[in-house]
């Protein structure tokens, strides 16, 4: 059992044990999702500090309870816009939520997770909300590419409405709509999700929309979010996206 570790991460949850110490969740390259304890401050040990979605080069030590302990950062980004900016907050807690429940901690993931990050500095809550959904669920296997039908394989229309299927979790034809068309997707978003799943997180950004189209295709990716992921998503239950209106 190797005693440490470094190698590039980012602090995707954090909660406080004991009166000075901090959990962390991370999310690193070579060890995955891994909890690691980081010690506040004391006189015997070098207090380092790691806060919510820090990325960066983080050392690591085991002790023999098998649990890693925090040593030191090279800091690439604190990310500190996302705890200043409420809907930010929210979009980088419901991308967390998805990796700690989703359990996939492969390098794609990685890069969209930590490149979503970088772009809420820059574009609105929403805009990379939708991209993270769409890339995430294709990534992970639980939804079509909005190109054809994932049930019966047929490719879509250029006009055509999708419908849902809440067995298979995913947008459907209206041939193999289940929800009896109380979850739709018009023609012009879905040929909107299609072009984001053509590009990557960054160059998705540069998509046109009007910020009415973009709110509808965000509480549809919110909607069809819950339907599709298989664990609970604390963020989505609990947050302040209200998902029926
Ligand atoms: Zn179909």
């Amino acid at each position: 059992m190797e005693r440490d570790s470094k190698g590039l991460a980012v602090v995707i949850r954090s909660e406080r044990v004991r009166e000075n110490d901090r959990m962390l969740t991370l999310f690193s390259v070579p060890l995955g999702i891994t909890k690691v304890i980081s010690y506040g401050a004391r006189k015997s040990i070098k207090c380092v500090r790691a806060s919510l979605y820090t990325e960066g080069v983080f050392s690591l030590s085991r002790s023999r309870s098998a649990l890693w302990s925090l040593k030191d950062i090279d800091v690439i980004s604190t990310h500190g816009y996302l705890l200043e900016d409420l809907g930010k907050n929210m979009a980088a807690a419901l991308f967390s939520d998805m990796v700690i429940s989703g359990r996939d901690a492969g390098p794609e993931l990685y890069s969209l997770y930590t490149g979503a990050l970088d772009l809420l500095e820059f574009y609105d809550a929403e805009s990379v909300v939708i991209s993270f959904i769409a890339h995430y669920l294709r990534l992970a296997g639980l939804s079509g590419d909005y190109e054809r039908c994932p049930v019966c394989q047929r490719i879509y229309g250029e006009d055509e409405v999708l419908g849902f299927s809440d067995a298979e979790g995913v947008a459907v034809c209206s041939e193999c709509d289940t929800m009896s068309g109380s979850l739709i997707l018009p023609p012009n978003a879905r040929r909107f999700l299609a072009r984001t799943l053509s590009l990557d997180i960054r160059e998705s950004m540069d998509l046109r929309i009007s910020p009415e189209q973009r709110h509808r295709i965000f509480r549809y990716m919110l909607r069809s979010l819950s339907l599709s992921f298989p664990g609970r998503l604390g963020s989505l239950e609990h947050g302040i996206w209200e998902l029926d209106r």
